[in-house]
């Protein structure tokens, strides 16, 4: 045992150095997402395997450890997408637009990369309150809205406030329903959301707001109305509708949330 422990040689320490940055980084990268909450999950039920185990616990023994023996492949399967990218970038580091790193595997997005267009959203949302312009926003934060996207008319274009406004003006053949931006673009407009129930305090408001506040229930999405009926400016976020904002409270709100969300 201590002659073992002598011949603890460099290269064994830098190899553990190694394996604990990596998984220190892989932490790093992957806290926060889904990823984080399956690999969570795999350590649970290793942990419980281990007790079930050390307690001669034969028959829940035997059916986690089946479960452990395909767990090889069952990760393949899980973080398929991953490991493909991870080939594909090893693959193609000679392209020197596709650098390689670890970042593009999980594809979290720097916050530098992300120009949400809070101001120039909120101005046009402030013009169209002035004009009684109906309007309802939705702002993607970290969960994907692809079903409510498909419920719409796609456009995938660059944010403006000119093209918001366009939308929502009176007469466009898109201007009912909800927009829905994510990161610096349109991405579809005319999109119907789930109403919510809740009771409301101010029972004069109507399915619009409703609607902003059952995507926020469901969803981390932020949510910006604009009332055709009185032009005020309203903000739902996590199941909670806040009504009658001005423009500067609004821009503040918001890009506390997305700041939150990139820490
Ligand atoms: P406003 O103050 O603007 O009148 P409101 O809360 O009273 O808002 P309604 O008058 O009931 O809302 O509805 C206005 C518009 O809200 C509808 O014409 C439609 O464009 C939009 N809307 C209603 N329900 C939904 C929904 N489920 N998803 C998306 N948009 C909706
Ligand atoms: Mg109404």
């Amino acid at each position: 045992m201590t002659e073992a422990f002598i011949n603890l040689r460099f290269l064994d320490i830098l190899d553990i150095l190694l394996v604990a940055f990596l998984i220190y980084e892989l932490y790093l990268l992957i806290k926060g997402t889904a990823a984080f909450n399956i690999i969570l999950g795999i350590f649970i039920f290793y942990i419980t395997w281990i007790i079930v185990r050390a307690l001669n616990m034969e028959l829940m023994g035997s059916i986690m450890g089946q479960v452990m023996g395909v767990g090889v492949l069952a990760l393949i399967v899980v973080f398929q997408q991953e490991i493909r990218k991870l080939f594909l970038l090893l693959g193609t580091r000679y392209n020197l637009n596709n650098k390689f790193s670890f970042e593009t595997l999980f594809s979290r997005e720097k916050e530098e990369d992300n120009d949400y267009h809070v101001k120039e959203i909120v101005m046009a949302c402030d013009a169209m309150s002035r004009s009684k312009t109906g309007a309802l926003i939705v702002l993607v934060n970290k969960t994907e809205l692809q079903e409510f996207v498909d419920t719409g008319e796609q456009i995938d274009s660059r944010m403006s406030g000119p093209l918001l406004q366009t939308i929502f003006f009176k007469n466009s053949p898109l201007h009912d329903g909800a927009v829905i931006i994510n990161k610096g673009k349109i991405i579809a407009a005319r999109c119907v959301l789930p109403v919510s129930s809740k009771r409301l305090k101010n029972d004069r408001l109507g399915l619009r707001h409703r609607a902003a506040l059952g995507i926020s229930q469901a969803t981390d999405a932020q949510v910006i109305i604009v009332s055709e009926e009185t032009g005020k400016l309203s903000y739902a976020y996590n199941g909670t509708l806040h009504e009658n904002l001005n423009p500067v409270n609004l821009i503040r709100i918001i890009e506390k949330v997305y700041e939150k969300q990139n820490r």
